[in-house]
């Protein structure tokens, strides 16, 4: 695997096994994956549906525990943690973007927002993350009043506001037309380029990788590819 010496590693996962169920059922989910993470990079994961992308997410988020092998960030050990350390770090630590925005139907933009702010920022940080996907006008909206990638660009805001060291995006563009989906694109680019953000993105769209610093390409629970692009090209002008 190709290695970045000006970049330091904030995640490494080693040899990561995943079977669901059982005998003649068995699902090889993850099979012997292993892959670091390079602080301020933009990773592209890419393969088919049921290649494994979504369940590689889960654990590095911490939302899944693999059967075997390591996950270790910021000096510490994913599996060694206690439940109340591994709750930390998903809260605290990981940011979640879902194809399916899960937002709060009951609660305004500011309020989805507000609730994973750290409080010690209170609204200030909310206000703020909300601009910076482009929302400062919609504070105030309520779900149902926002277009698909208005939802998105909430959601992304939501995870930003905890300031969270990695930014996991399963399938952001998953449930949004074209043009949508790019402007969610722009602005996980954005949050890379411009501020140094960590953005992991996982899709079965090929196209999406030519934005990446970096592709991992997955099928049937193994990593068979991972290329450093050398010229990304911006997801303005990027099509697919
Ligand atoms: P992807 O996100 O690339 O579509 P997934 O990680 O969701 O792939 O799934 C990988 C494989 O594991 C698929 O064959 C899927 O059916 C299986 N799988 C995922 N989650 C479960 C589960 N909770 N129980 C049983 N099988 C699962
Ligand atoms: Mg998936």
């Amino acid at each position: 695997m190709e290695t970045r010496s000006d970049k330091s590693i904030i995640l490494s996962a080693k040899s990561l096994f995943k079977t669901y169920g059982k005998g003649e059922a068995a699902v090889h989910a993850l099979s012997d994956v292993s892959l670091d993470i390079y602080e301020g990079e933009l990773l592209v994961i890419l393969g088919s549906s049921g290649s494994g992308k979504s369940t590689l997410l889960n654990m590095l988020g911490g939302m899944d525990k693999p059967d075997s092998g390591s996950i270790t960030i910021g000096g510490r050990e994913l599996s060694k943690l206690r439940d109340r350390e591994l709750t930390r770090y998903r809260r605290d630590d990981v940011g979640f973007v879902f194809q399916s925005f899960n937002l709060i139907a009951e609660l305004t933009a500011r309020e989805n927002v507000a609730m994973t702010a750290e409080t010690s920022k209170g609204g200030d940080i909310v206000r703020e993350m909300l601009e910076l996907v482009g929302l400062g006008h919609k504070l105030d909206s309520y779900p149902t009043q926002m277009s698909g990638g208005e939802q998105q660009r909430v959601s992304i805001a939501r995870a930003l506001a905890k300031d969270p060291r990695l930014l996991l995006c399963d399938e952001p563009t998953g449930a949004l037309d074209y043009e949508t989906g790019k402007q969610i694109l722009i602005a996980l680019e954005k949050l890379c380029r411009e501020h140094g953000k960590t953005v992991v993105v996982v899709t079965h769209t090929q196209e999406i990788g030519r934005m990446a610093d970096r592709v991992i390409r997955m099928r049937s629970g193994r990593i068979i590819e991972c290329s450093v692009i050398e010229s990304p090209v911006s997801a303005e002008i990027m099509e697919w």
